[in-house]
């Protein structure tokens, strides 16, 4: 298989988990009432809620920042497919676990969605396992949400994707626990805020997952039409994008950076999903007042940046038009 181009590679700072609990526990309460971060066990993730393809979130954790908000201005671009089974190979981990947040490929699904994607990629003869979801807004307008498996057998997402990528092995994570949200921030901002004004000189990043156990999020889905994005500007993005709300509980996969270093990353992406049909891309809780968190996440060692567009540098970050 070849290969996808302009792969760069550069090492992350990755603190050892008890510092990391230290630093978030005392972080965090700047957005939250009560907050327990705690080093643990990788709960078992194959189980429920979760249902991945992976026990844990431990062995060779690493990020990749594939294609782009920019592949979706283009008609060509907008049907750029990586196949994860390709991709875990270029991320040096052939096998790998690879969870987090991509744009569905719209040539294979047929329409616009935010996938979550959990796939367990093929080794040596063994073949992948995708339990990847979709959603989309359905031809009635409302919020959808699929499996990704029931529309094709592949492994591939569509131009642009966030992933965390490891041996999918059980271990030690740092658990986050918060209630409360008092701040302005959302889970994963808070989380990457802290980490910034902690390390303030160093890229660290995250990936893992979290629960919203309590409350509604505010999400995102593009229309379901598979076409170029025609808003070209963020203040013109909330005419494109159609905001929803969500109820928990929902499960987030989440990769985070705090710092760019300086190859054109996506600072956050987070999609989710349920077991009653909704989700999307979250934007933060709607309910301060009652909504409940539980994390786990792993600092990533690496971050690959795979297939960066050659256009305008740096739109991901400041465009609020965030697939
Ligand atoms: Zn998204």
């Amino acid at each position: 298989m070849t290969e996808y181009h302009k792969t760069e590679k550069v090492q992350l700072h990755a603190p050892d988990l008890e510092e990391l609990r230290g630093v978030l526990q005392a972080g965090l309460k700047n957005n939250f009432a009560e907050v327990q971060v705690s080093v643990v066990d990788c709960p078992d993730l194959t189980q429920d809620p979760y249902q991945f393809p992976a026990k844990g979130l431990c062995g060779s954790p690493r990020i990749t920042d594939i294609g782009g908000v920019q592949n979706l201005l283009s008609s060509v671009k907008i049907n750029k497919e990586y196949d994860m089974n390709v991709i875990s190979k270029q991320l040096e981990l052939p096998g790998a676990f690879i969870l987090g947040a991509t744009r569905g490929p719209g040539n294979i699904l047929g329409f616009n969605a935010e996938v979550i994607t959990l796939i367990l990629t093929e080794l040596e003869g063994k073949p992948a396992v995708n339990s990847s979801h979709y959603t989309c807004i359905g031809p009635d307008g409302k919020c959808q949400q699929g499996k990704y498996s029931d529309k094709t057998s592949d492994c591939k997402i569509g131009p642009l994707g966030n992933l965390y990528a490891c041996e999918g092995k059980p271990g030690k994570v740092v658990e986050v626990r918060a209630k409360k949200r008092t701040g302005n921030h959302s889970l994963v901002t808070a989380l990457r805020k802290t980490l910034r004004e902690s390390y303030p000189d160093k890229s660290l990043a995250l990936g893992g997952t979290f629960l919203i156990q309590k409350g509604k999020a505010k999400v995102h889905l593009m229309p379901r039409e598979v076409a170029p994005c025609p808003v070209k500007t963020p203040d013109k993005a909330n005419d494109y994008l159609r905001i929803f709300e969500v109820n928990a509980p929902l499960i987030c996969p989440t990769v985070l950076v705090s710092k760019d270093p300086d190859i054109d990353l996506r600072v956050e992406h987070t999609h989710c999903f349920s077991r009653h049909g909704e989700g999307g891309h979250y934007h933060i809780d709607t309910t301060p007042d009652t909504v409940e968190y539980l994390g786990y996440f792993m600092p990533a060692e690496f971050v690959y940046r795979i297939d960066e567009p050659t256009e305008t540098h740096a739109i991901n970050n400041k465009s609020i038009i965030k697939d």
